[in-house]
């Protein structure tokens, strides 16, 4: 296909350190970049830009690498708001509403679920996202379980098996048979995805079950992550380490070992604000992940339950108001962070080589995802269509 200058550009965040002020997010000013079959293929100075078969002038605004959105569950169909005004008038999360989305998916067609889940996700894209994690885990069941693998495949290649999400109703008197059942038959008919999840916290799975899930994960190649530390430490995050886990995700409450733990690993940290936004919960400090050395990535966790979000610039803003990143720490982990929690090295940055995924804002520097809270700041999104992702 022609090559395209993009030129002009106010502020562009290519989070490559060896570019620009040599920063994690490799700020360059007036600068320019041109793509060629999708990848980029030149990034520097707009006055030094080569000629491409396409100019674009982005007229002084900023550009920064597409979102990646490494935790979704986008899936699903009906919705909880009666819930959300619950907690807000008092009530407390654990978990429980899952049944209740699982009796709606269950009963959804194909078409209903591609609908319902289309629109998100067009959401999600107009917002700047251009590489998503989806999770299965509102079905719980072999076949329905299955289909969402399915049906999450039609979206993105990083689709997640998340069958252990909660114990269904139907195996409450008899756990040990419900993780062997995902561990066993269910994880074989999902083999499809590229990850295998765990919720682990209080009122879904402990840890050994986690284990036994995560460990026949392995087995059968499936790359590992884990919701941990979300509602309590139950010693989540060990094992998410041990077993090499690509990211911990929520990592609300996390204990000093577990924290030195992680940075010494290849873990990255997931924080999901949107969560703590819609259960009133306290935040964790991301200040204090990332000054022991933790990788921290940032990610909508699109639910009907504890965080229906699709703007990545709700979650940069919340995360730089509450979590005590700066903005371009925001912006990095929404971007870089999402790529490292999904181990992707072509996204997430602007680096010759990388796929050419990018979003132009309607503002001149990228701090306004957070200076501006609640503002539609998504002027462009570009975005290679060469693959699922
Ligand atoms: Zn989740």
């Amino acid at each position: 296909m022609a090559s395209r200058l993009l030129t002009n550009i106010g502020e562009l965040l290519t989070n490559d350190p060896t570019l620009g002020d040599e920063t994690p997010v490799g700020r360059l000013h007036d600068a320019a970049l041109v793509l060629d079959d999708e990848r980029v293929v030149w990034v520097g100075a707009a006055s030094a830009a080569p000629d491409a078969d396409e100019r674009y002038d982005v007229g002084g605004l900023a550009v920064l690498p597409g979102f990646v959105d490494s935790h979704t569950h986008l899936i699903f169909a009906g919705e909880r708001s009666d819930e959300f005004e619950a907690r807000m008038a008092g009530e407390r999360y654990d978990g429980g509403g899952i049944a209740r989305t699982v009796a709606a998916t269950r009963a959804a067609s194909d078409e209903q679920l591609r609908d319902e889940s289309g629109a998100r996700l067009a959401a999600l894209r107009a917002g700047g996202v251009t590489t998503l994690e989806v999770k299965s885990g509102y079905a719980l069941d072999v076949e329905g379980e299955s289909r969402l693998v399915a049906l999450a495949r039609e979206v993105t290649s990083e689709v997640t098996f998340l069958g252990a999400h909660v114990v269904p109703q139907d195996y409450v008197a008899d756990r040990d048979a419900y993780v062997a059942l995902v561990a066993g038959e269910m994880m074989m008919r999902c083999a499809s995805a590229k990850w295998a999840d765990v919720f682990c916290d209080v009122g879904a799975f402990d840890v050994d079950e986690a284990r036994e899930v995560l460990v026949a994960a392995r087995a059968r190649g499936l790359a590992r992550r884990l919701h941990a530390n979300q509602i309590a430490d139950i010693g989540a995050i060990a094992l998410a380490v041990e077993l090499d886990c690509a990211s911990v995700d929520h990592c609300t409450h996390v204990s000093d070992v577990d924290v030195e733990r992680l940075a010494a690993s290849s873990t990255v940290a997931t924080l999901l604000p949107g969560a703590e936004f819609c259960t009133r919960s306290p935040y964790p400090s991301g200040r204090r992940l990332l000054d022991a050395g933790v990788t921290v990535a940032l990610a909508t966790d699109c639910n009907p339950g504890t965080s229906y979000v699709t703007s990545m610039s709700f979650v940069i803003a919340l995360a730089v108001r509450e979590m005590g990143l700066s903005v371009d720490e925001a912006v990095w982990a929404a971007t870089r962070g999402g790529a490292g929690a999904l181990r992707r090295a072509d996204v997430g940055h602007l680096s010759v080589g990388a796929r050419g995924d990018l979003v132009i804002l309607n503002a001149p520097r990228a701090a306004h995802l957070a200076y501006r809270p609640g503002s539609s700041l998504v002027r462009e999104v570009w975005r290679c269509e060469s693959d699922d992702a």
